[in-house]
């Protein structure tokens, strides 16, 4: 068993933000990073499962996804964060000091941030891994711009769909919205928007078998549920949009949570409905999740839980 200060559960942006700012205040932070062999609690998070990072403020050459994680990682090595390789498998919240495992060890703390992250759902097809970051993406704010002048599609027929269809017009020549029924699940002003955006093709009631590229995506193979017809589509970037899954199971009945499995912070801030206990980065926010905005969610964090400790007298 170790005692800490502060124990950082996640390390994505806001983990190893959070990180580094309580580090620098003296907390001696335990990040407990995840586990390398997992493909949703991975150290890093969702960025190691990217290639170049264009729009992260600071490096104007850009920089890839898995660098900017362990230049984070470094920063707060540097001033005292420890870190476990490891993936928590219980929290106990209900007194303190917190009580957080992994496996049969007991660590405790006297505050929690938590920044597990969400996961963008996957089709479950097998070259999704080999080619997820070559032209196959979960997030058109982030490489919409490595398309343009091209032919891409998007799958999935919500407002998330819709909305990263019309992003990607202002680059691709064609965007292609496969939808795997006869109707869109998207809000109705969404909805207007992709049928009067003439860049913008829905295909109806198809979904995607298959990819085809060994090292880039160089098209989709796709089927039509109603007629059985099987073609490929000639397309450079597939958007997979079909909805992301917040990290969350560890805190069900310990944190409140959005029926969607979101944590709910206080307004304005990053405390949760335990007091002591933080939350940042995507695992509390389904609007924004830019690596941008979770590690400025994780500075939060950070300071709310050093001014907390001090109330407490405890730092
Ligand atoms: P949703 O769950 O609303 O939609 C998911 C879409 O993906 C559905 O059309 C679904 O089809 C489809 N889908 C799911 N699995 C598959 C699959 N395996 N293959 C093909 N298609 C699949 O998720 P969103 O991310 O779009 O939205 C989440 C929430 O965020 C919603 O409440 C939404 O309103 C909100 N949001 C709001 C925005 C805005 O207002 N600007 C922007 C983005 C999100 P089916 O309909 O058949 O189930």
């Amino acid at each position: 068993m170790s005692h800490h200060k502060v124990i950082v559960i996640g390390s994505g942006p806001a983990g190893l933000t959070s990180a580094i700012y309580t580090a620098r205040a003296n907390l001696a932070p335990l990040v407990i990073e995840g586990e390398p062999s997992s493909t949703s609690d991975q150290p890093g998070g969702q960025l190691m499962l990217t290639t170049e990072v264009e729009n992260f403020p600071g490096f104007p050459e850009g920089i890839m996804g898995p660098e900017l994680m362990q230049r984070m990682r470094e920063q707060a090595v540097r001033f005292g964060a420890e870190f476990l390789t490891e993936k928590v498998t219980k929290v106990d919240f209900s007194s303190r000091p917190f009580q957080v495992w992994v496996r049969e060890h007991c660590h405790t703390a006297e505050s929690v941030i938590v920044s597990t992250g969400a996961q963008s759902l996957m089709l479950g097809l097998e070259a999704e891994g080999r080619l997820l970051g070559h032209g196959l993406s979960t997030c058109a704010t982030c490489d919409g711009f490595f398309f343009r002048g091209q032919e891409i599609a998007v799958v999935g027929g919500g407002d998330s769909a819709i909305e990263e269809a019309t992003f990607l017009t202002k680059f691709a020549t064609k965007v292609s919205l496969l939808v795997r029924r006869d109707e869109l699940r998207a809000s109705k002003i969404m909805q207007e928007r992709a049928f009067n955006n003439e860049r913008i093709e829905i295909v109806w009631n198809t979904v995607v078998d298959d990819l085809v590229g060994t090292d880039k995506l160089e098209g989709a193979v796709v089927r039509n549920v109603k007629t059985g017809e099987v073609r490929t589509l000639d397309v450079t970037g597939l958007f997979v949009a079909i909805g992301h899954r917040p990290n969350t199971d560890l805190f069900k009945d310990v944190l409140d949570m959005e029926d969607n499995g979101y944590l709910i912070t206080r307004p304005g801030s990053s405390y949760t409905n335990v007091d002591g206990v933080f939350a940042c980065g995507d695992v509390q926010d389904h609007t924004y999740r830019q690596a941008i905005t979770a590690a400025g969610s994780g500075c939060m964090a950070a300071i709310d839980c050093e001014r907390w400790l001090e109330a407490q007298g405890t730092h």
